[in-house]
């Protein structure tokens, strides 16, 4: 970001695979706003409880308070007064009214990152993600590395055998991969799942 907007809310997004630190990277910027005594609260889906219940949980085991929630628009409800920024972990598991929640907050002067998959188990764009990558100021998107061939990994391969589009899970689910080494059909694990992982 080159130049902090003033007196203004605004909406960043960080997309990208699994896999590739969008947690992580949420993480470091709401910290750096707590560290400037922004007041922060954040949100996350309620049934992602992969890690914690009430947490938001980067691979690299980083930790933040959040509030769980199971519908976008208690975002609303739930903001105390005297709130600058919000953070929204997980955004692909909100319904599609997350868009107009983050709107509402940005009008009102609120700074909202809101990070999320860009793209389903099938390479498709991921609702709610590509309308707020339309309306969003500021836009990171950033790669894992292919577990089969190294190079930058912007897709989440599939490892179980599920057709259902939510599927919470990690490496026992999802292997970060290339396009070249993609496909939109589950496949079995390139490795043993339980082999460590860097998830750096
Ligand atoms: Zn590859």
């Amino acid at each position: 970001m080159h130049l902090q907007p003033v007196d203004t809310g605004w909406i960043e997004v960080i997309c990208g695979s699994m896999f590739s630190g969008k947690t992580e990277e949420l993480i470091r910027r709401l910290r750096r706003a707590q560290i400037a005594r922004l007041n922060v609260v954040i949100f996350k889906p309620k049934l992602d409880d992969r890690y914690h219940a009430e947490q938001i949980v980067s691979h690299s085991d980083q930790r933040m308070e959040s509030i769980p929630i199971e519908q976008a628009a208690e975002v609303l409800d739930r903001i105390p007064k005297g709130t600058q920024v919000v953070g929204i972990d997980e955004a692909q598991f909100f319904d599609s009214s997350l868009v107009s929640v983050c709107e509402t907050l940005a009008n009102r002067g609120i700074r909202v990152i809101v990070a999320g998959l860009d793209q389903d188990f099938r390479g498709q764009p991921f609702e709610p993600m590509p309308k707020l990558l339309a309306v969003a100021e500021f836009i990171t998107k950033i790669l894992a590395i292919c577990v089969k061939c190294g190079n930058p990994a912007n897709r989440s391969q599939r490892i179980a055998k599920s057709e259902d589009r939510v599927l919470v899970g990690a490496t026992d689910a999802y292997e970060a991969r290339c396009r070249r080494c993609f496909s939109p059909e589950p496949v079995p694990p390139s490795r043993p799942v339980d082999s460590p992982v860097d998830e750096s």
